[in-house]
Order: C-alpha cells, then structure tokens, then sequence
C-alpha cells in the first residue's frame, strides 16, 4: 500500500505516539473475535452473552469451559506480523505507549513491553468472590475449580461486560491519549467503552488519529487517515516506509 506521505512523514517526526489494538490485530493469528460466527462446539452461544458475571453464575462450568477452549486457541497461536510491527514501532519512537483491549497476551510474545491491559489476560485466573490471584489449582473436583484460600469459584482474570476496568490501567491510557502526538486505533471496533473513548481523547488534545482495520467503524469518521486493510499487512508497510 503506498500511504500518504504527510502521514509517513508525521510518523518520522513524532515524539509521542499511542495505539490502541483489539482483537482484530491477533485475527491473523487464528484467534476469533467476537463478532465473527464462532467454530465447532460454540456455534451455539453469543460470546457477548457467556463474558458476563451474569453468565458465570447462571452456568459457571459453561463459562469456565469457554474459556478453557479459547486458552487452547491462544497457547496454539503465534504474533504475527502486525504484533511484530508494534514492537519495531517501539523502538522508532521516543514515547510509545501500547494499549490493548485484547486478553491473548500475543503483544508481550512478540516482545513488547509496558503493554497496558485493559481487559486482563486470559492465561491468569482469580477466584470470583475475593479476587485471589491463583496460578496452580492442582486436582480438580468438579468445573470450574476453587480458589485454595477462599474456596470460591475459579474464573479468568479478564473484564467481563459490566466490569470495572483496572483503575491504574485505565489511567495510563487516558494519560497516553491525552499526550499522544499520533494514534494510532488498530483492529477494533471502536464501540466497547471506555476504550473507544480514548481515541476521541486524543483527537480532542489535538492528536493525528489514524485508523487500521479493513471494514469502517464509528471511528472513521473523525479518524484522520483511514488505512483500510488487515493489520498483519498494513503496519509493516507503514514501518518499512517510514524507517526503511
Ligand atoms: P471486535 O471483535 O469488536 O472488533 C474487531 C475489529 O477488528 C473489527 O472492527 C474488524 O473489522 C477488525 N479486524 C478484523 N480483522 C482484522 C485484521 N486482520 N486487521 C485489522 N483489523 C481487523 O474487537 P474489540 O474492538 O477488541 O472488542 C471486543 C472485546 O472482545 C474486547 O473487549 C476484547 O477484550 C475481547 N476479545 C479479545 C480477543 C483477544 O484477546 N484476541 C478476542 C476476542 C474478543
């Protein structure tokens, strides 16, 4: 893709620039969003419906092994491209702060660091009532398993739709929207708030906001450039071209 040359330019002068990625970017790497049709055995259920509080005490071994088969998806996944490019990114700027709404952790495999987690990950687990971090439940009696200090049931420790985010998480965001000289809203929909709300942030401190995705979202419209394809291809391109 041949990107404008403000745009590379602007990349190449600037000394604070932010992102912010969601599922989209880690697509190319076989892990789902939500909103496409899910496979085999989960066809069935709405993954906005089984990420909820509700959900896990209505049916805890429902949710429990939902999120079972997705850790199976993202300890078989690899970073792809598009998480690589972010890393390269890094190192060309003078302050690059990555945020991201995803859970799969595959921007830290590639090897970025101070990645800012918006949504938790999906590799760690807490129990539901007191919010014990727990690494080993060893044997397991019956789905999902309980937290060894508190015995309360075991669940991921991810936000689900409802949750509060993680308040130091949130902060740094808003912190890098409002400083950012560019950013850059990558693979997302741009509809899950708080986060859609931090690209409008930047936008607001006078930031170049710049969107990758391939389909049109809410974004678009007040996005400066709109770079229209998928992730994994587009921002090597734009790397290549600002730092050949
Ligand atoms: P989303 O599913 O709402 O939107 C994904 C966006 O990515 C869409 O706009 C789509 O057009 C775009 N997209 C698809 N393929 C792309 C590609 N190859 N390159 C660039 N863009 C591409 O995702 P969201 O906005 O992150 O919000 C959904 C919520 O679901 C988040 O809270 C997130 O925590 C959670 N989630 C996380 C993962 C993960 O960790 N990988 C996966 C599914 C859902």
């Amino acid at each position: 893709m041949e990107f404008n040359p403000g745009l590379i330019q602007l990349l190449k002068d600037a000394q604070t620039i932010a992102a912010l990625t969601g599922a989209g970017i880690s697509k190319e790497s076989g892990i789902p969003t939500f909103r496409e049709v899910q496979t085999g055995l989960w066809a069935r259920y709405d993954p906005q419906e089984l990420a909820t509080a509700q959900a896990f005490k209505r049916d805890p071994e429902l949710v429990w092994e939902w999120y079972q088969w997705r850790r199976g998806l993202v300890s078989e996944a690899a970073p792809n491209p598009g998480h690589f490019a972010l890393v390269n990114l890094a190192k060309q700027v003078g302050s690059f702060t990555l945020i991201t709404q995803n859970v799969d952790g595959l921007h830290q495999a590639a090897g970025s660091q101070d990645v800012i987690e918006l949504h938790g990950n999906i590799t760690r687990t807490k129990c539901f009532d007191q919010h014990h971090p727990v690494e080993n439940y060893g044997e397991i009696e019956g789905l999902p398993p309980r937290c060894p200090q508190c015995k309360s049931l075991l669940r991921p420790d991810v936000v689900w739709f409802g949750e509060s985010l993680p308040a130091q998480a949130l902060e740094d965001a808003f912190r890098a929207a409002e400083q950012a000289e560019v950013f850059i809203s990558i693979g997302t929909s741009a509809v899950v708030e708080p986060a859609a709300s931090l690209p409008r942030i930047a936008f607001q401190a006078g930031a170049v906001v710049v969107e990758v995705n391939p389909d049109e979202t809410p974004l678009s419209p007040i996005a400066h450039h709109n770079l229209r394809g998928l992730s994994g291809t587009i921002l090597p391109d734009l790397l290549q071209q600002a730092w050949p």
